[in-house]
C-alpha cells in the first residue's frame, strides 16, 4: 500500500490536473493519465495486435488438428516447395503483420451491424450469400491476376508452390497486393450485403471471416475435407490444389459455382491433370 502511495506522490506533480481531482484517482488511472493519448492508443493497438496474431495461430493450429483427426488425405501430384525462400518468409511475415489493422477495422465495422439478439438465424441465409458474393468477385480478380501481362508481377509468386501442404503458411505466401485485396474483399462484400434489404448481422460478418480463414487454410493442405449441403458438394480443398498445378482452372476461393458457370471448373483426379 505504501508503495502505491509513494508512486502516486511521485506522479501527481507531473499531472496537469487539479490536485483535489487527482487525489481520487486510482493507480491505473494515474498511469493512464501520465501518458499522452497517442502513446496509450499505440500501446493498446500493439497489445491487441499481439492478441490477434496469437489467436490466428491458435485457429491455424486447430485447423491442422481437425485434418489430423479426420486423417483422410490426398496425394501430392506436383513439385512441392520444400524450403521457404527469403522472399517467401518476407511475404508471409509482411502479410501476417498486416492482419491486425484489417481485423480491427473489420470488427469495428461489424459492431455497427445489427446485433445478434434479434437476428439469431440470420447467418443461415446471409452466410451463403456472402460466400457466393465473395467468390464472384474473387474469381474475377483471380482470373485477372492470371492475365499474361500481369501474372509475373503479382500472382506468379503464389504458384511457385505447386502442391500446398502447410495450410495457412502456404495460403498467405502471396504477394501483399494479392493478400490485401483478398482480405479487404471480405469487408467489401459484407458492406454490400448490409446495403440490401437482406442485411448482414454482426454474427454473420464475424462467422464469415472466421470460416473464410479456416477454409482458405484448408485449401492449402492435403486434408480431404469436403463440405456437402443437401448432398451437394460445395467445398473441396482438392479444387484449389488442382489450381496450383493447372493455373487456368478453378479460380474460386471457397466455392466452384462461378467456375462451373464460366466454364473453368475441373474436377481433381488422381494422377491426371
Ligand atoms: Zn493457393
Ligand atoms: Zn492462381
Amino acid at each position: 500500500m505504501e508503495y502505491f502511495q509513494l508512486i502516486q506522490t511521485k506522479i501527481e506533480p507531473l499531472l496537469p490536473v487539479d490536485a483535489s481531482v487527482a487525489s481520487a484517482w486510482t493507480l491505473p488511472s494515474l498511469i493512464i493519465h501520465s501518458f499522452s493519448p497517442t502513446v496509450i492508443l499505440t500501446y493498446a493497438f500493439l497489445c491487441m495486435s499481439v492478441f490477434i496474431l496469437l489467436a490466428l495461430e491458435f485457429v491455424n493450429w486447430g485447423t491442422m488438428k481437425i485434418g489430423d483427426v479426420k486423417g483422410k488425405t490426398f496425394p501430392i501430384q506436383a513439385a512441392h516447395l520444400d524450403s521457404l525462400r527469403p522472399i517467401d518468409i518476407f511475404f508471409i511475415t509482411f502479410n501476417k503483420l498486416s492482419i491486425p489493422p484489417f481485423f480491427l477495422t473489420y470488427t469495428l465495422f461489424s459492431s455497427t451491424l445489427p446485433s445478434t439478439s434479434s437476428t439469431l438465424l440470420s447467418p443461415l441465409y446471409q452466410l451463403p450469400l456472402l460466400f457466393l458474393l465473395y467468390d464472384l468477385f474473387y474469381s474475377l480478380f483471380h482470373r485477372t491476376l492470371h492475365l499474361q501481362s500481369i501474372y509475373h508481377l503479382i500472382h506468379k509468386h503464389h504458384h511457385t508452390q505447386k502442391s500446398p501442404t502447410r495450410g495457412n503458411l502456404d495460403a498467405v505466401n502471396v504477394h501483399p497486393i494479392e493478400f490485401w485485396s483478398g482480405e479487404w474483399l471480405h469487408l467489401g462484400v459484407v458492406y454490400l450485403l448490409s446495403l440490401t434489404s437482406i442485411e448482414c448481422s454482426a454474427i454473420t460478418s464475424l462467422t464469415f471471416l472466421t470460416f473464410g480463414g479456416v477454409l482458405a487454410s484448408l485449401n492449402h493442405t492435403r486434408y480431404d475435407l469436403c463440405i456437402y449441403i443437401f448432398a451437394i458438394k460445395v467445398y473441396d480443398p482438392k479444387y484449389h490444389d488442382l489450381h496450383h498445378r493447372v493455373p487456368r482452372r478453378n479460380y474460386g476461393q471457397y466455392l466452384m459455382i462461378w467456375d462451373y458457370a464460366l466454364g473453368t471448373a475441373k474436377e481433381w483426379s488422381k494422377g491426371k491433370e
